[in-house]
């Protein structure tokens, strides 16, 4: 199947249980320039990448053919890529950490570009996993706007592989809502319709729009 076929599908889950008020974000870490141009002329716009190098190769070249084109980011970032990443993406979802709001704080500044972020809330409690603790969402969400005046428009979370993930969904929803951030950003190829009932706002989508990553 090809992208535009893929793509339609997924609006239609999105009309069904999301009222079509849900964003389709298209994830294109691994997928080449060749295919990120089929789905460009598809006219879909909203992409997100996992790793700074890898959006800085792909990128700038299609963004010069597509100017209205957004990329987010949304793997984890290190204080060192923070200037690049500020450069390159139209948002960071992965604000999990008092020191990396302050390091893109500067980089912000540096660069005379400010964009939105999202925090990364580890909604699972997972000792592996990147992202915020739910119980210190709070005070990073303080630190990050009124310390720095940085712009976090919301959430993002992954929850646990092999759990039912709905009742994970249920609390970031609940989190976004405690804190009044309305992007809401969960659920993936393999869980965005329970990500969609729960409330997500948007949707993150790799392999069913791509086929399937190389191992
Ligand atoms: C890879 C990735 C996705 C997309 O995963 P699929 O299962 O291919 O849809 C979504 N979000 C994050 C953070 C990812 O790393």
């Amino acid at each position: 199947m090809r992208f535009a076929e893929r793509r339609e599908a997924i609006l239609d889950r999105i009309a069904l249980h999301a009222h079509g008020k849900a964003e389709l974000i298209a994830v294109s870490k691994m997928v080449e320039a060749k295919r990120l141009l089929e789905a460009l002329q598809a006219g879909h716009h909203v992409f997100a990448e996992n790793y700074v190098q890898e959006a800085k190769a792909k990128w700038p070249a299609l963004r010069a053919r597509y100017p209205d084109l957004r990329l987010h980011l949304i793997g984890h970032l290190q204080s060192n890529k923070a200037e690049d990443a500020v450069a390159l993406f139209d948002r960071i979802d992965t604000l999990d950490r008092p020191k990396l709001a302050a390091t893109l704080a500067g980089a912000m500044r540096k660069l005379n570009k400010t964009i939105p972020l999202l925090i990364e809330v580890n909604i699972g409690r997972e000792p592996q996993k990147h992202g915020c603790m739910p119980e210190d969402v709070a005070a990073l969400l303080q630190l990050a706007r009124g310390d720095y005046g940085l712009k976090v428009e919301g959430l993002m979370c992954i929850p646990p592989a092999a759990q039912d993930p709905k009742p994970f969904f249920t609390a970031c929803a609940a989190l976004a809502r405690q804190h009044q951030l309305a992007t809401l950003s969960m659920g993936m190829s393999a869980d965005y319709v329970p990500a969609l009932q729960a409330g997500a706002s948007e949707i993150r989508i790799g392999s069913a729009l791509f086929g399937a990553r190389p191992a």
